[in-house]
């Protein structure tokens, strides 16, 4: 019988990501960690190219942008000046028969206000604080407690002065930051959508009072372009501006960026307009200056900001949900993921057709020549077909193989992915057409020397 190719959903994504070595569960062999998770071999690479990615977008590609690395323990003034000690927290409800607790705000609207594990009734909602408390120095005791930051953004509001006065940036100016950030979160899951232990990726973008509506447009702009560049489609993209009634009390607007996840619509990103809250809190809790002296007026003012705030690791799930595909293949399916070249984990394997000796050293050195070029992997395990399978199952925009004929003539097969055509190249011009191919030039584009693949070697 043939197989029916179907959607993505989260069951095939963890299964498919476990069995490849994007990522497993935490200390799996203690039976795991509640909704943490680690990154194995190939979603390591995965996540650093997203990182990488935005990296390059928000920092290294502007003038106006500089980066920082804060610390993940501060000095616990910073998250009563933040206002997380008081009122970072969500209304928490606890099921009186089987004791189960939720978030009050995130019940399925088909409970109806009713426990969905045992139909049972609520407690009150209680308001539960989010932070991961712990002790700094040898005694446990209220004065030497800390918090484990739920954002990076405030490493970046406490070194406003010191980015000022060292980068001697003018109004408007950035700074970005990637970080693990923690939440002790009432209800986890999705897989990576929602853990307690998570990386940010954050902008505090700091701009002229009075030109932050424009600001808050063009971020939102840019952000939605950069998921763009990393393959995610339009379509599964949409922006949701926050009613009156969601905003924080400093926020002067804000809107999410969803993606279409398995699990329905969610956030992959907020991007909020701040105002001066966070420096003034700052100011007022330390004692110290944040303002900026404004040359063309000779007065110190305090910037507004412009937070575009996303999750490294709801990206990479949306890039993962994005890219998954099946499709028919003979009476089989074929599994892959699509990924946009700059963000697969591994760009071009080499492949030897056999481990016979004298094509192994020439596979080898093909593989030798390409590794300082691309994120290269060597499989010379199992049939042709199977490491094709395997390399679509990670991704991998190009396969090379290397047959006996090589050995003859000095060209190698150049396979890709999404539509399996093949070409034919000489060897010395394999690292320079990879090139261009990944940078988005067509397979069928031939250097010199080159031919279209046999249809009847196609398929593989
Ligand atoms: P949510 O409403 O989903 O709890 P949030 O509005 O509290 O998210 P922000 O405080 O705006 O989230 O954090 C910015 C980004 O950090 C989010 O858009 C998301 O991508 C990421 N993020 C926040 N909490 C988590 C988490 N528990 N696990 C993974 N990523 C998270």
């Amino acid at each position: 019988m043939t197989a029916t190719p179907g959607k993505v959903t989260m069951e095939k994504l963890v299964s498919l990501c476990q069995r490849r070595g994007f990522i497993f569960p935490s200390s799996d062999i203690y039976g795991g960690l509640s909704s943490c998770w680690d990154y194995g071999p190939v979603g390591v690479e995965l996540k650093r190219n997203v990182k990488e990615a935005w990296w390059r977008a928000n920092v290294r590609d502007r003038d106006d942008m500089v980066g920082l690395d804060t610390s993940i323990l501060m000095n616990p003034r910073v998250w009563e000046a933040s206002g997380h000690v008081t009122a970072f927290s969500d209304p928490l409800v606890e099921c009186k028969k089987c004791h189960q607790r939720f978030r009050a705000d995130d019940l399925p609207p088909e409970a109806e206000g009713k426990c969905p594990n045992c139909g049972g009734d609520f407690t009150e909602p209680q308001q539960f604080n989010l932070m991961f408390k712990t002790f700094i120095g040898p005694v446990e005791d209220a004065a030497s407690v800390v918090y484990l930051r739920p954002e990076t953004a405030q490493g970046i509001f406490v070194n406003f002065a010191n980015v000022l006065n060292t980068s001697r940036k003018r109004l408007p100016f950035g700074i970005a930051q990637i970080g693990k950030s923690f939440r002790n979160e009432i209800t986890t899951g999705n897989f990576i959508f929602r853990s307690r232990e998570f990386e940010q990726m954050e902008i505090e973008y700091f701009v002229r009072p009075g030109t932050d509506d424009e600001w808050f447009a063009y971020w939102t702009n840019e952000r939605l372009k950069f998921y763009g560049s990393l393959g995610i489609r339009k379509e599964n993209l949409r922006l949701r501006q926050h009613g009156q009634d969601e905003l924080a009390h400093y926020s002067r607007c804000c809107s999410d960026i969803e993606y279409n996840f398995p699990m329905g619509w969610a956030e992959l990103e907020g991007i909020a307009n701040r105002g001066d809250y966070d420096l003034k809190q700052h100011m007022e809790y330390s004692g110290k200056g944040l303002t900026y002296l404004d040359e063309a007026t000779n007065q110190h003012i305090v910037p507004y900001v412009i937070e575009p705030s996303a999750g490294v690791d709801r990206t990479v799930l949306a890039v993962l949900c994005d890219a998954y595909d099946e499709e028919p293949d003979k009476d089989e399916i074929r599994v892959l993921f699509h990924f946009h070249p700059d963000v697969a984990p591994v760009k071009v394997a080499v492949l030897p057709l056999s481990r016979k000796e004298n094509l192994a050293a020439c596979a080898k050195d093909v593989y030798a020549s390409l590794r300082p070029c691309f994120a290269t992997q060597y499989d010379d395990t199992q049939s042709i077909g199977r490491r094709y399978r395997r390399q679509d199952e990670l991704g991998t925009p190009y396969c090379v193989t290397v047959d006996f004929q090589s050995l003859e003539d000095n060209m190698a097969t150049i396979r890709e992915r999404d539509t399996m055509n093949q070409i034919r190249v000489p060897t010395a011009a394999l690292a320079d057409t990879l090139a261009k191919k990944l940078a988005g030039e067509d397979i069928l584009v031939l250097p010199e020397g080159g031919v279209i693949w046999k249809e009847e070697t196609k398929g593989g």
